[in-house]
């Protein structure tokens, strides 16, 4: 097999992709094939953190409509980030990849508090480790958290897997005639105005020289691949 060419990644999943096609709450199938790839990774050689999102079950800002004031909003969703994390860490279990739970809000029941050395211990010892409950403060999003961990751990590159193959011109969704970047520089993402990750998130990764990369996390095999090397997706350096 192709040798993988980053040594520690810090993969960031979305709430949303976890909801696959219902939108709504844990899709088990996705989840159970997510798991397959990432375990493949860590046996071809890399050391894997995950940073889920919690946009499938709440986010903050959507409990503003409601009477939710923000700050609380904004904790409902760190803990909706731990209620994918912990479905995630018994799939990844139940086909035999060892993993930890490290959240940014003490759950001493369910998950060990987030200590920068002890989570570097455990992926050397080839344990998935995964971010729960973002950075643990209100007003910030679980990219942000992915960017953040990823410096503190010191990963190769920060991961992000979406339903979209990379980064466009323009939103390919709506735009036909969007085209996709394989390369992009930090500077020209602010040009453009582009959507990578949100700009705290982007700006984090930009001062420290962290690359990341955008890929589909959704098409079979995407995910070994980006980490052998592969040139698909868009990076952004
Ligand atoms: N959140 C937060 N601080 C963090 C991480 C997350 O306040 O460090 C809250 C915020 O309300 C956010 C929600 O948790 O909307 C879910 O995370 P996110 O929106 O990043 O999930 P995703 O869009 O990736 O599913």
């Amino acid at each position: 097999m192709v040798q993988n060419r980053y040594k520690r990644i810090v993969l960031k999943l979305s709430g949303e992709a976890l909801a696959g096609g219902q939108g709504f709450g844990i899709d088990s199938s996705i989840l159970q094939r997510y798991a397959v790839e990432i375990k493949k990774v860590v046996e071809n050689g890399t050391q894997v953190a995950l940073v889920v999102g919690g946009g499938n079950i709440f986010r903050g800002v959507e409990g503003e409509h409601s009477g939710i004031d923000r700050v609380q909003g904004d904790y409902m969703g760190m803990l909706a980030t731990v209620i994918n994390a912990m479905a995630l860490q018994s799939v990844l279990e139940s086909i035999g990849q060892f993993t930890r739970l490290m959240s940014g809000i003490r759950m001493e029941q369910v998950c060990e508090p987030f200590i920068r050395r002890k989570a570097v211990r455990h992926l050397e010892k080839g344990r998935v480790v995964i971010f729960g409950a973002g950075i643990g403060n209100p007003y910030f999003t679980t990219d942000s958290t992915a960017s953040l961990r990823a410096i503190e751990i010191e990963a190769d590159v920060v991961l992000k897997g979406t339903r979209v193959d990379g980064v466009y011109t323009a939103d390919p969704e709506k735009d036909l005639s969007a085209t996709r970047y394989s390369n992009i520089s930090f500077d020209e993402v602010y040009r453009q105005g582009l959507n990578v990750m949100d700009m705290t998130a982007f700006t984090l990764c930009k001062e420290n020289d962290l690359p990341i990369i955008v890929f589909d996390m959704n098409k079979p095999g995407n995910l070994l691949r980006v980490v052998q090397g592969e040139k698909i997706g868009t990076l952004i350096q």
